[in-house]
């Protein structure tokens, strides 16, 4: 791992296995970074930012070192890609679109970090009042497993843009490319501490870096539970924390959509990385007219999709572990109960990946909308279906969950999709498309309990801020 501009092991020598999804055989190990190795790396962190060192790089330095990272990025961009795959499991074509969003993460904000400015303010003649936005201190980065290169990129680079310093705990199941970025990190002039990743498990190395007295704010993307724990120890010493926590998203079908669009990304929204997104359209929501066509229609695209490992490329890759897997299937244990599978919800055997977890593309009707299926991320490839026959009745199944990330809506009325997008509880919403194309620009986080603050665009260099003001009295 990477502490203070050097490669070392974890100060007991101990490491993490790390597995390839695909057949669950051991890619590399990693050091078991624990509260020992964060100390030290929060300590490297605390010392670059108050150095003179830093003081003295100028925001245009800071957008020419994200902007090399940029450039290193999509110089690796294949071997970067396939490391994701083999790390995460998923298709190669979706880890080679992960990398060019990381690099544009690293673009954007190289962009940036000369132009985060403050405000004069009117109080009387004779008083100058301005606002300095300054660099928060220390900023504690915990990245999840289905995401790591392109989250990773995303808060670094916001951090770094606006002059903090990183320490970076990548999920224990996929380190692989956060390391990465700390390689090409490290060939630029940055200064030695101002980036670290440290490996380890998430009640280890994550625990004792959101609980460290000496972090100035958390960043987490992951379940509720374990953003619970993230503020609750950060609360404990006052650290401000930024949360993503996944979501039940709908995507709402009425029935004057451009149809075949519309299904196409039904499909796209639940079968990128397995469903394991936290922005994936889990739920189905359709108006009772069109019901009938457009689940046959996506039960054929469903069973049309191509399963395996995700180096050779097919539509749907492994599940990132037996752990998540063994989840998903509680859900679909649930759904043979209570509800109708109409597609889908088998373990599927692949070939020489027997020990990988691969799971068919499944769609469910007849789901309570108040049952657990209805309401929780199940973070696999599953699809629930709910009919309605009113736009009230749209707007209140879309906001019939504990989460509020993303909303589709899909009808060719536009007083309609304004009026749905007006009243749906979603920290985005997309009229006829999904996705916006990774969205690197626009803010992107929760309402209710999929989180709070916001990531992506201008709106996440508040997180790494905060605000001085400053009154000079000159008569
Ligand atoms: P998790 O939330 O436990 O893990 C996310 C990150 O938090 C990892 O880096 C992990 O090491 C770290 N972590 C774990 N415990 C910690 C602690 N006590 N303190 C600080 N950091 C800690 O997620 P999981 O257990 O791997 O997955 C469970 C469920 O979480 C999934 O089924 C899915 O529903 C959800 N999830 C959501 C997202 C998302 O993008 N919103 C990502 C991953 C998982």
């Amino acid at each position: 791992m990477y502490r203070n501009g050097e490669w070392v092991e974890s100060l007991d020598k101990q490491t993490i296995q790390v597995l390839n999804p695909a057949d669950l055989s051991m890619i590399a190990s990693v050091p078991r970074g624990k509260s020992g190795d964060i100390d030290e790396a929060v300590m490297a962190a605390k010392t670059a930012f108050f150095s003179k060192e830093w003081k003295q790089f100028k925001p245009h330095e800071r957008g020419y070192v994200l902007f090399e990272l940029a450039q290193k990025i999509r110089e690796n961009k294949e071997e970067l890609a396939r490391l994701e795959t083999l790390d995460v499991g998923k298709p190669l074509k979706q880890s080679l679109s992960d990398v060019d969003a990381a690099a544009r993460y690293f673009e954007f904000y190289a962009g940036m970090a000369d132009k985060i400015m403050g405000e004069t303010i009117p109080i009387e003649n004779g008083i100058l009042d301005y606002t300095v936005r300054e660099p928060i201190g220390v900023t504690a980065h915990i990245v999840p497993w289905n995401y790591p290169i392109q989250i990773s990129a995303r808060s670094a680079a916001a951090a770094i843009a606006a002059g903090n310093a990183v320490v970076m705990k990548p999920a224990e199941d996929t380190p692989l490319t956060s390391l990465k970025l700390a390689e090409y990190f490290d060939r630029t002039n940055l200064p030695k501490g101002i980036f670290n990743v440290i490996t380890g498990y998430g009640w280890e190395a994550g625990a004792a870096l959101s609980s460290h007295p000496d972090i100035n704010h958390v960043t987490f993307t992951g379940s509720q539970q374990t953003g619970r724990a993230v503020m609750e120890a950060a609360a404990k010493n006052i650290v401000p924390v930024t949360l993503e926590l996944g979501g039940k998203s709908p995507n709402l079908l009425f029935a004057d959509c451009e149809l075949e669009e519309a299904v196409e990304w039904v499909v796209k929204s639940i079968i990128q990385n397995a469903g394991q997104t936290c922005s994936a359209g889990s739920r189905l929501l359709v108006e009772a007219s069109i019901k009938d066509e457009v689940v046959a229609k996506i039960k054929e695209r469903f069973e049309a999709l191509t399963i395996g490992p995700g180096i050779r490329d097919y539509d749907l890759g492994p599940i990132i572990s037996q752990k998540q897997y063994e989840r998903i299937q509680s859900f679909i244990d649930l759904a043979e109960k209570e509800a109708t599978i109409i597609t889908g919800g088998k373990r599927i055997s692949i070939e020489g990946n027997e020990n990988g977890c691969y799971m068919s593309p499944t769609l469910i009707e007849g789901v309570d909308p108040d049952s657990e299926l209805a309401k929780e991320e199940i973070f696999g490839p599953v699809l629930t279906v709910f009919p309605f026959e009113t736009e009230e009745e749209a707007v209140y199944l879309a906001n019939n969950t504990p989460y509020g990330l993303v909303t589709g809506i899909w009808t060719m009325n536009s007083k309609k999709a304004h009026r749905v997008a007006d009243q749906v509880q979603s920290g985005q919403v997309f009229i006829n498309n999904y996705g916006a194309a990774g969205g690197i620009q626009m803010p992107f986080g929760g309402y209710k309990r999929s989180g709070f603050g916001r990531e992506k665009g201008l709106e996440a260099l508040k997180n790494y801020t905060q605000l001085k003001n400053v009154a000079l009295k000159y008569y």
